[in-house]
C-alpha cells in the first residue's frame, strides 16, 4: 500500500528559476493530501502527473505567501476543469478571509464548494479521519499562528490466507474472528491457531510535517517515533541568530528534533536561497541525525516502516 510524499516545492520565501515554494503531496493508499500550496503548485502537480481530480483535502500550515499563494490559482483551475465535488481546506482561521476573497471576486458560477476547516485549538487535535488514515494538527513556533500535521495509518485488520479459507472451509463469521486476531473454533471442537490462517501485517506508518517553525521541544511527544519527519531547515547553523529572529530552524535544529523525537527518517526542506551548496545543509543535519534526506522537487519519498514489524 502506497504511503509516500512527493515534494513539489523546496524553497523558502521566493520562487526562483529552479525552485518552487512550499508544496507537497502525501499519497496514502491512493488518497492524495496536498500540504501547503505555494505559488506554482499546480504547475508542479502537472509535472508530477498527479491528477487534480484526486485532491480533495488541502492542509495549510500558515498564512505566509510562500505557503498559500498557489491556492487561488488552484481553486480557479478546479473551476475550469469542471470540478463538482467539495474541496476541504484546513488551516488557520485567517484562511477564511482568503477564501471569502476568492469567492467574492472569482467564484461566480463555481460548481463546487470549498469547505473550510479553521484550526483553533492550541493543542494537538484530530482534524480528519477515515478508515485508513487519521490526521492531527498541532501548533508550531513561528511568527504567526502555524500548524504542523501528523498523518498516521490506522492499524489494518489481519489478512486471511485465501488457501486457508478453502482448506478449513471457513465461514464468514470465522473469517471475521480470524481478522480480529482470534483463534478459530471449528464445528468439531478443534481450535485453529490464528497465525495459521492469517498473514503478518505491517504496523501503521506515520508522517509529520513541521514547517515553518523555530526549534520547538514541546512537540517531541507528538512526533515521537514518527517514521518520516519533514522538518524545515531554512538556515544553517552559521545563521542561527537569523533563524531565531524569523521563527525558523537551522539544519542542525531540524536534525536535533528528529533525534529527540526518535524519528526513523528525516527529510529537510524549505531552504533559503542564500546557500549555494545545498549539500552543505544536508551535511550539517546528517552530522546529528544520520538518516537525513534532502527535499528535491518532484522526487518521491516513501514512508517506510523501520521499526520491527513483529506481530501484535
Ligand atoms: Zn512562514
Amino acid at each position: 500500500m502506497t504511503f509516500e510524499l512527493t515534494v513539489l516545492g523546496s524553497s523558502s520565501a521566493l520562487p526562483t528559476s529552479t525552485k518552487y515554494p512550499a508544496a507537497h503531496v502525501l499519497n496514502v493508499h491512493e488518497r492524495f493530501f496536498l500540504i501547503d500550496c505555494g505559488e506554482g503548485t499546480q504547475i508542479q502537480l502537472r509535472k508530477a502527473k498527479i491528477r487534480f481530480s484526486r485532491i480533495h483535502h488541502i492542509f495549510i500550515s500558515h498564512m505566509h505567501g510562500d505557503h498559500v499563494f498557489g491556492l487561488l490559482g488552484l481553486f480557479s483551475t478546479f473551476d475550469l476543469l469542471g470540478r463538482k465535488v467539495p474541496l476541504h481546506v484546513y488551516g488557520p482561521p485567517e484562511l477564511c478571509n482568503l477564501i471569502d476573497f476568492y469567492r467574492q471576486y472569482f467564484g461566480a458560477g463555481s460548481l463546487y464548494t470549498i469547505e473550510i476547516h479553521p484550526l483553533h485549538k492550541r493543542t494537538d487535535q484530530k482534524i480528519y479521519e477515515d478508515k485508513i488514515v487519521e490526521i492531527h494538527a498541532f501548533p508550531l513556533k513561528h511568527r504567526i499562528t502555524t500548524f504542523g500535521f501528523l498523518f498516521r495509518e490506522k492499524n489494518r485488520p489481519l489478512n486471511i490466507k485465501k488457501d486457508k479459507i478453502t482448506e478449513f472451509n471457513l465461514n464468514f463469521e470465522q473469517i471475521i474472528t480470524a481478522k480480529t486476531g482470534n483463534d478459530i473454533r471449528m464445528g468439531n471442537g478443534r481450535l485453529i491457531p490464528n497465525a495459521l490462517v492469517t498473514e503478518l501485517q505491517n504496523k501503521s506508518r506515520s508522517f509529520a510535517y513541521c514547517s515553518d517553525t523555530a526549534f520547538y521541544e514541546k512537540n517531541i511527544d507528538i512526533l515521537k517515533d514518527v517514521d518520516l519527519l519533514y522538518h524545515e531547515a531554512t538556515f544553517m547553523d552559521t545563521d542561527k541568530k537569523l533563524a531565531k529572529q524569523t521563527g525558523h530552524s537551522t539544519a542542525r535544529q531540524a536534525a536535533t528534533m528528529a533525534k529527540l523525537s526518535n524519528a526513523k527518517q528525516l527529510l529537510i526542506g524549505h531552504f533559503s536561497n542564500r546557500y549555494k551548496d545545498p549539500l552543505s545543509i544536508l551535511a550539517e543535519a546528517s552530522d546529528i541525525f544520520a538518516d537525513t534526506l534532502m527535499a528535491e522537487e518532484l522526487k518521491k519519498y516513501p514512508v517506510e516502516l523501520k521499526r520491527d514489524s513483529a506481530r501484535r
